[in-house]
C-alpha cells in the first residue's frame, strides 16, 4: 500500500505512516528499508492488521517511492519552524486533545526535550506527566542496543500499556527512580541478564 511518514521519532525508534485509506499505521525502524526517512516521505508498505485492540495495525517492508522533497516538512508549513510550534505538531498529529489522568482537563501535551531528543510529555495545565519518551535503561542494559527490537517494543509496552492506568503509572515512575542505577549493575552482572532476559523477552514478543 502507498502511504505517507507522518512523523518518525528518530530517537525512539517508531513513527507513524498514513496510508492512502487514511488508516494510520505504526512503524518500526527495523522495517525501514532506505536510509533517513523523514517526514512526508511518500513509502510503500505492506500493511499488518493490529492484533490486540490497543494497538494499531503495523507497516513492514517500507520502501522509499519518493523522498519529501518540501525544504519546509509539513508541520514547518503549518506551524512554523520553532521547536514549541513543532512539539505542538507532534501530538496534533498524534490525534489531537488527551484527557490529563489529574486534573481530568482535555489538553495537547507539552514535549519537553532532554539534550539529544524527547524526554516526555506533560499536561500543560497540572504539569503532570502524559507519556515517558526516556530509553528503558534496563532492556537497553540486558540487550545492549537502545534500538533493539525487543528495546522498541518494551518501549511500546509501557507507552501505549502502562501507561493507561494508575498501578502501570505507579510503576513507570519508580521504574524511572530506580532504574539507571539497576541498569548499572546488570550491565556488570552476567547472571541478573540471564535472569531478566527470558521475562523481557516474553513481554517483548506480546508487544511486537
Ligand atoms: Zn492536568
Amino acid at each position: 500500500m502507498l502511504g505517507n511518514i507522518v512523523f518518525f521519532l528518530k530517537d525512539e525508534g517508531y513513527g507513524f505512516i498514513l496510508g492512502k485509506n487514511k488508516i494510520r499505521y505504526y512503524f518500526n525502524i527495523h522495517n525501514i528499508y532506505y536510509s533517513s526517512p523523514k517526514e512526508n516521505d511518500e513509502v510503500l508498505f505492506t500493511p499488518k492488521p493490529r492484533t490486540s485492540l490497543k494497538l494499531s495495525p503495523t507497516a513492514e517492508n517500507i520502501h522509499l517511492v519518493k523522498p519529501s522533497n518540501k525544504h519546509l516538512s509539513a508541520s514547518q508549513k503549518l506551524y512554523g519552524n520553532t521547536k514549541k510550534t513543532q512539539e505542538k505538531y507532534i501530538d496534533l498529529i498524534k490525534n489531537t486533545k488527551v484527557q490529563c489522568t489529574k486534573c481530568g482537563r482535555y489538553m495537547i501535551p507539552y514535549i519537553i526535550y532532554r539534550n539529544d531528543g524527547l524526554k516526555r510529555s506533560i499536561c500543560p495545565f497540572c504539569g503532570k506527566t502524559y507519556k515517558y519518551f526516556s530509553p528503558c535503561f534496563i532492556a537497553t542494559a540486558v540487550y545492549k542496543d537502545h534500538l533493539a527490537n525487543e528495546v522498541i517494543a518494551l518501549r511500546r509496552f509501557r507507552n501505549e500499556f502502562l501507561s493507561t492506568f494508575f498501578i502501570g503509572r505507579i510503576f513507570i515512575k519508580l521504574y524511572y527512580h530506580y532504574s539507571p542505577n539497576l541498569a548499572k549493575k546488570i550491565k556488570n552482572y552476567k547472571i541478573l541478564q540471564a535472569i531478566l532476559k527470558p521475562i523481557l523477552n516474553l513481554v517483548a514478543y506480546i508487544y511486537s
